[in-house]
């Protein structure tokens, strides 16, 4: 049996709570001689620059580098609100996205049937729901330079961002769009601004290419960015991969997020390049909800999301989809007989706390395999 090298990053706030709770379906799958999987833990975020004077140190970035998948909680909390801005919380997983280059984020946005009624919209618009947003992750407006804000002296100041987009970044990011919609039903939709941002056209223009030279078995869709933002709302079962870029991504898996019932339940995976002799990627996974302060140490945060997090992590680096599967069927499962944390809670519901709920999903997994 191979040995996958994990590094465990729980950060900050519920980030520990949660990643407890995926360490005790690790040690299920190596208890029951299914894999193995040897783990390393780090420091990223508040925690870090409480250690070390910055987000994340070198060493733990090298731990990172050798690592086949970095399984990430969450960063961040009031307590380092006043911290300079490049070593603030969120830089250390920044600096992740940018050395690894992981350049594409999958964003499953999926319904279980039991959730239905906790989404925004109504259950017949959501329930079976399986979208999967793939975002542009270490190009355009967030990383372009210039970034400036101006003092121009006249009390007035001027901010300047810069949406930046080469051809290859395009490229890349298509490309996994695509090849995941071969794994689904085949369809992409390509969302950007062509009509008012020059990136947009370059964007539809590469998009278009490489599904004519490589991928023309799958149904490609252009939509604008604004659009797609409305038809998630209207009618979200006509999606089901989105390929966007970094800042409409950012948007429309927050919107898409919301379709699902709760933060606490969105799983996501940053992926890189594949490493030409191995044909491994770098990938980070990490459930898409922050530190939330709010309710850390109450054992009240929601671990599905972070759980769900380390199923992306067995489909897309471990070559384990089957047992991705499962980890969702045993999710399903624990919902459909009721048990919830408080952030799903309806009246009737028995609310349970974040270790009941990943002993709940360590139950189900046992019962769907033995
Ligand atoms: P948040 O995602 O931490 O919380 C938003 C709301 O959702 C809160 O009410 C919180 O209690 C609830 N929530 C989030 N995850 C939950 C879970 N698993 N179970 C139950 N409820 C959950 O966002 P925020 O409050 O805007 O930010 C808090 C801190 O997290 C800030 O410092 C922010 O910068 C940071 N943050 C980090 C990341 C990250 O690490 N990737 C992402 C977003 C925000």
């Amino acid at each position: 049996m191979t040995s996958n090298k994990l590094l465990l990053l729980p950060g900050d706030g519920i980030g520990t709570e949660v990643m407890a709770e995926v360490e005790r379906v690790i040690d299920w799958f190596n208890d029951r001689g299914i894999a193995s999987f040897e783990t390393e833990s780090g420091l990223v975020g508040g925690c870090a620059y409480d250690a070390h004077g910055e987000a994340i140190s070198d060493s733990d970035m090298a731990l990172a580098d050798a690592a086949d998948a970095v399984i990430f909680g969450a960063v961040g909390g009031p307590k380092w609100d006043d911290v300079e801005y490049d070593k603030r919380p969120e830089a250390g997983l920044l600096r992740l996205r940018k050395d690894l280059d992981l350049y594409a984020n999958l964003r499953p946005a999926i319904c279980y049937p039991a959730l239905a009624d906790a989404s925004a919209l109504k259950r017949e618009l959501v329930e079976g729901l399986d979208i999967l947003i793939l975002r542009e992750l270490t190009g355009g407006v967030y990383f372009g330079e210039p970034k400036t804000i101006t003092d121009l002296g006249n009390g007035q100041k001027r901010a300047i961002d810069t949406q930046i987009y080469d051809t290859y970044e395009i490229d890349r990011a298509a490309r996994i769009a695509f090849e995941l919609a071969r794994t689904r039903s085949g369809k992409v939709h390509s969302s950007e601004k062509r009509n008012v941002m020059k990136t947009g056209v370059l964007w539809n223009e590469v998009v278009t290419q490489v599904h004519a030279q490589d991928y023309s078995d799958i149904e490609l869709h252009h939509i604008l960015a604004d659009n797609c933002g409305m038809q998630l709302v209207r009618n979200p079962k006509q999606f089901d991969v989105i390929l966007t870029d970094n800042l409409f991504g950012d948007i429309l898996s927050d919107v898409a997020a919301m379709l699902t019932g709760s933060l606490g339940m969105l799983p996501s995976a940053s992926l890189g390049a594949e490493d030409e002799k191995t044909g491994k990627r770098k990938a980070l996974y990490e459930p898409v909800h922050g530190s939330a302060p709010d309710i850390a140490g109450k054992g009240y945060a929601n671990p599905i999301a972070m759980i769900g997090s380390f199923g992306m992590a067995l489909r897309y680096s471990m070559d384990m989809g089957e047992w991705a599967t499962k980890i969702d069927d045993a999710i399903a499962a624990v919902l459909a007989q009721g048990l919830r944390t408080r952030d799903l809670a309806v009246d009737g519901d028995t609310v349970i706390s974040t270790a009941e709920m990943g002993a709940a999903i360590v139950r189900e997994l046992d019962a769907l395999t033995s």
